[in-house]
């Protein structure tokens, strides 16, 4: 989480990846972070370049790793899912991990009820 936020404090526009692990029950475990290129190179969205995006997945799945979550960062404004983000959400139905340069942090999901705010847990 500190590295995440490092991350987003070192760069000027939103930096943006996948979180790797693994599912237990209705448990997300994150086990690794990888940053992908923000496309877009902007300060308030993101787009992750898609070839970075698939190889990032494919040497993931071959260490028997999956999607467990996407991360980015939120430079001006608080880590709540912007309109774009929601969009986005829709086709990654896994925690949305936003962190600031300030350091806060919070994860949220699509479910079935809508957009929801997932439970942190570092171990
Ligand atoms: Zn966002």
């Amino acid at each position: 989480m500190t590295m995440l936020i490092e991350m987003a404090r070192n760069s000027g526009i939103e930096v943006c990846g996948f979180l790797f692990g693994r599912r237990e029950g209705d448990d997300f475990i994150v086990l690794e972070a990888r940053q992908i290129t923000n496309k877009l190179e902007s300060q308030d969205a993101f787009e992750m370049e898609p070839l970075k995006m698939v190889r990032a997945i494919d040497e993931a799945e071959k260490r028997e790793l999956e999607v467990v979550g996407i991360f980015h960062s939120h430079i001006n404004c608080p880590p709540l899912p912007s309109e774009r983000d929601l969009k986005g959400m829709r086709n990654w139905k896994v925690p949305w991990l936003i962190v600031t340069p300030k350091g806060d942090v919070k994860a949220w999901i699509l479910g079935d009820g809508g957009i929801e705010e997932v439970e942190l847990s570092i171990t």
